[in-house]
């Protein structure tokens, strides 16, 4: 944990180290301001491309209308919940209630806060799978929450090329996770940083233990429109009994390349929206309104354009000049089935241990020095795995670097030749 180098003569709250929010976290350690210049960063997973034209300029025009300058409704504005109804109805098989499932927030990130707000007592448990998205950890002890970890097992001795899939949850582990306290389960599908995109067997069997033991499921879908290999997306909260006891979270993000826009929803039954509403409108009150209209109009012609399925095409084939460079470097790595994030496998990166690495690399992981080391000196920045693991199992994720393809295909060409420096110092 990174010491407070500066006075302080009112002391923060515990809260911050209980979320382990002082270390600095690996977006600001790896952002482009602490790079050189001329790095490639394929780090924190953002795009180097616009929003689609007609999305943008639905924000413009916004712009133009006084009333999208202000304030919304804390729900979200109606335009934008009547575009999440259009889109997710037939998806989710129902008839979603505009005033009462659905709830626009400022960022996935802020919706998931909001329901451990409204939903979590000092000292309950809330089940992750590990590696979890980083921003979980802190959301839920920042509300009394206490994060339990569930491992994602990697296959054994994996060679070259494996997929997502292959990382698997151990049912027992599951089940012995579960206590008295607990009282939610986060399913983050597809998966960040692993990739993977959960099998409906997987799904049923998280389902009939959150059944079996009256826990709430926190279905973090935001990757839901980058699936990759006809594979399916499998949304929890369409197996049976599953409506009544999951929140869908999805994000104008990821879907329309707007990651700094901060548009986010949640869907799920009156009962959770309700008290989460109740939260967030004491969080945020309401969130940006003119990009939520943007939102809609890009939420409104997503079909008529086919637009997610041209989009993940192109993942597709960004996907592949990555994974085509990691196959000739011959470095275990998991060709991801949805999201944009691949994991190579680092433990035969050798750098030398004197490098000049900054203070914010050092007492963490053995990922975080590769990384820096590989930024530096092949000049593509990624993100150590660790971060997604708790301490005590740091040890497992420090084996890999997260590299993020929601980039341009010359970009990611032009870090592909980069990356093949990696072989002087694999060993
Ligand atoms: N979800 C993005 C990622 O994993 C960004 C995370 C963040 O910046 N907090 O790269």
């Amino acid at each position: 944990m990174a010491a407070v180098d500066y006075p302080s003569p009112v002391k923060f709250a515990s809260r911050l180290k209980d979320g382990r929010a002082l270390a600095e976290d690996v977006w600001s350690i790896y952002n482009v301001a602490n790079l050189p210049a001329d790095c490639i960063n394929l780090g924190q997973g953002y795009m180097n491309f616009a929003p689609p034209e007609w999305v943008r300029k639905a924000a413009e025009e916004a712009l133009d209308v006084v009333a999208a300058n202000h304030y919304s409704h804390p729900k979200g504005r109606i335009r934008l919940r009547q575009a999440i109804k259009k889109v997710y109805d037939p998806q989710l098989h129902r008839d979603l209630d505009v005033e009462k499932e659905i709830l626009v927030t400022s960022g996935a990130n802020e919706g998931q806060y909001s329901v451990f707000t409204a939903f979590l007592e000092q000292g309950d448990e809330v089940i992750m799978f590990e590696p979890f998205f980083d921003q979980y950890l802190a959301s839920v002890t920042f509300n009394g929450g206490v994060p339990i970890y569930v491992p994602l097992h990697p296959p054994a001795n994996a060679s070259g090329k494996f997929s997502s899939d292959e990382w698997k949850i151990d049912p027992k582990e599951l089940r012995a996770a579960i206590t008295p306290r607990t009282k939610m389960i986060i399913v983050n599908t597809p998966h960040n940083p692993v990739g993977k995109v959960f099998t409906r067997a997987e799904l049923e069997m998280i389902a009939s233990l959150a059944k079996e033991h009256n826990l709430l499921v926190m279905a973090d879908e935001v990757y839901d429109t980058l699936v990759f290999d006809g594979k399916e997306h499998v949304r929890i909260a369409t197996l049976p009994g599953m409506w009544d006891r999951t929140v869908t979270v999805g994000s104008a993000g990821k879907s329309f390349a707007a990651t700094g826009w901060r548009v986010g929803w949640l869907i799920g039954p009156e009962y959770i929206i309700r008290p989460t509403l109740a939260a967030s409108t004491r969080i945020v009150f309401c969130s940006n309104s003119p990009l939520q209209e943007a939102a809609a109009a890009g939420l409104e012609q997503v079909q008529e354009r086919k637009f997610f399925q041209t989009q993940t095409a192109e993942y597709a084939e960004r996907r592949k000049v990555l994974t085509d460079c990691f196959d000739t470097l011959g470095l275990p790595y998991t060709n991801p089935e949805g999201s944009y994030f691949i994991l190579l496998d680092i433990s035969r990166v050798k750098f030398p241990d004197d490098y000049a690495f900054p203070q914010s690399v050092l007492g963490r992981g053995r990922d975080f020095k590769a990384c820096w080391f590989i930024a530096l000196e092949v000049g593509v920045s990624s993100i150590p795995v660790s971060e997604f693991y708790c301490i005590e199992h740091a040890n497992i994720g420090e084996v890999y670097a997260r590299f993020s393809f929601c980039k341009d295909v010359d970009t990611l060409r032009h870090a592909s030749q980069r990356l093949q420096n990696l072989k002087q110092y694999i060993v």
